[in-house]
């Protein structure tokens, strides 16, 4: 059994047309699909999934990102393997085109989780990661503060994958330049393991909406737990989603478990996202 899904965030608003980012998002789900045929591990799928969506420029992350409210990109990303639940994340990282190759180094190369800011800056560097030459030529919303937004407002989209390899091992991944009009130093649920990203034996999530919200609720731990508890996937998301509702915060998710059954439920105008299971078709939506 194999299983995938990715989304481009919650923050699809009606009345926008994304047939780029969906056509975008099947590409990567077609790429998914091949490598899980031929024996990849999920760990892998869903960073190199994550690092073409970064590359892709589309979404508010990697290359697409939104500068914050003193017009420095500072990125978020994490990613988790859950058949050891080892993980690694690096937020406010500035100067680098793909946060989560960083935070996998961070995982694989250091005794930490997660580094922050000028430490994960230089972290980076000293693992060789080229620096970006030029900011102001390489992100495509560069100089555009979006200052039409109330800070805190949904952007136009993080990114995150899931997935359950044929060896039945699952991950997950997740990465963005947070909400708009983000004071410098904000730190969203993306990078925090638990929050906005999770796997283990039996569960995968990858969250987007308001971080604050999904960071107080704990969401894509307490769906995991939920899960393993005995709930139905569906519906630990739904009890999960509804306590950020209730707060008054948006969003979305996607989920998968170890039986192969996705979900990529939202509370939210939109979500940009797309999905396979076993050998089904792969489907794709924003709304
Ligand atoms: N969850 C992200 C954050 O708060 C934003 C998003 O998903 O659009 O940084």
């Amino acid at each position: 059994m194999i299983a995938f899904a990715l989304h481009g965030g919650a923050g699809a608003k009606q009345g926008r047309d994304y047939s780029v980012e969906i056509a975008n998002m099947r590409d990567i789900a077609e790429f998914a699909r091949a490598s899980l045929e031929t024996g990849a591990r999920a760990f892998d799928v869903v960073t190199e999934a994550v690092r073409q969506l970064e590359d892709s420029g589309l979404y508010v992350a990697g290359k697409g990102a939104s500068p914050n409210m003193a017009g420095n990109y500072e990125l978020d990303a994490s990613l988790m393997n859950g058949a050891d639940q080892t993980c690694g994340a690096v937020t406010a990282l500035q100067g680098f085109a793909n946060p989560v190759l960083v935070a996998r180094a961070v995982m694989e190369h250091t005794p930490h989780v997660m580094l922050a800011g000028e430490g994960a800056a230089l972290f980076a560097h000293e693992q060789g990661f080229d620096p970006i030459a030029d900011e102001a030529e390489y992100f495509t919303r560069a100089g555009r503060f979006e200052s039409n937004h109330p800070p805190g407002t949904l952007a136009h989209g993080t990114v995150g994958a899931v997935c359950l390899d044929r060896h039945g091992q699952l991950a997950a991944a997740t990465s963005t330049a947070g909400v708009f009009g983000k004071l410098a130093g904000r730190v969203g649920d993306t990078p925090l393991i638990g929050a906005g990203t999770w796997a283990d034996g039996q569960t995968a999530i990858s969250c987007t909406g308001q971080g604050e919200y999904f960071i107080r609720v704990n969401a894509s731990a307490q769906l995991a737990f939920r899960h393993r508890g005995g709930q139905g996937l569906a519906e630990a998301a739904d009890a999960t989603l509804q306590q950020i509702v209730d707060m008054g915060g948006e969003g979305g998710l996607i989920a998968l478990n170890a039986q192969g059954q996705v979900i990529t439920p939202f509370r939210s105008q939109g979500m940009k996202r797309a999905w396979f299971s076993g050998d089904g078709d792969i489907h794709s939506e924003a709304f």
